[in-house]
């Protein structure tokens, strides 16, 4: 098991820990600040630096094989460096934080836009550079009527929380469930769940900023059809357009 400390603290850049497993994948640690790819977020970028000042890039995060474990994967052209980790060595996990930013920023957004479409969403993938939720709907969605819609919640600076709750909760409070725009799964125990105040509030794992003011400037760039039932909405950064 990896302790996942991007979970309860999204904005920590850094962290010691023990590596806990070294393969061809990748090294393992005890602890991280690294996010691994899921829930449509990508996984996080960054450096394991060790204890001799030697530097192995992180070119991608994702989980491991085995339920809560975690593998930082090199980028390539460091064979020889990974050959010489051993698990009980001791290394500072650094994450690409400005590229983090981004992910945090626009994952914040999609909820945004969760709240703006009451429909079922299909799909999810947020990178760096855009971010696009798949809508289950028929109806035509206004691009200029959603920019501006996601602008209205990011200038009313609603406070983003994430809390944990049990399942015996979650069958306690079926109006609870009712309100969340996507279902929570089932069978883990306890929940992840996403709120911004007012707003939404949803099951998710991610990382987001802690203010939708945080999230800043971001557009509606393109809507597609992508089949009968599903519209695409993409996100970019005000700035980037
Ligand atoms: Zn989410």
């Amino acid at each position: 098991m990896t302790e996942e400390l991007f979970r309860e603290d999204a904005t920590l850049p850094q962290c010691d820990a023990g590596i806990t497993a070294v393969d061809a994948q990748g090294v393992q640690l005890d602890r991280t600040v690294f996010y691994p790819q899921g829930g449509g977020q990508a996984g996080d970028r960054g450096e394991l630096v060790l204890g001799d000042g030697r530097v192995l890039q992180i070119a991608d995060t994702r989980k491991g094989e085995l339920p809560g474990t975690i593998v930082h994967i090199p980028a390539a052209g460091q064979e020889a460096l990974l050959a010489a980790l051993a698990p009980g060595q001791r290394v500072r996990a650094r994450i690409d934080m400005a590229r983090r930013q981004r992910h945090m920023r626009f994952h914040t957004a999609t909820h945004l836009l969760c709240a703006l479409v009451p429909h079922p969403v299909d799909g999810c993938s947020i990178t760096a550079d855009y971010a696009r939720l798949d809508f289950h709907m028929n109806d035509p969605l206004d691009k200029a009527a959603l920019t501006s819609g996601i602008a209205r919640l990011v200038a009313e600076a609603h406070p983003v929380r994430h809390r944990w709750i049990s399942e015996e909760e979650l069958d306690a409070n079926p109006g609870l469930v009712r309100s969340m725009s996507v279902q929570p799964p089932r069978g883990l125990g306890r929940v992840r769940v996403l709120e911004i105040d007012g707003v939404d509030l949803q099951p998710c794992g991610g990382t987001h900023v802690a203010n939708s003011a945080e999230v800043g400037a971001v557009v509606v760039t393109k809507i597609e059809k992508k089949s009968a039932m599903t519209r695409r909405v993409v996100l970019g950064f005000a700035d980037a357009v």
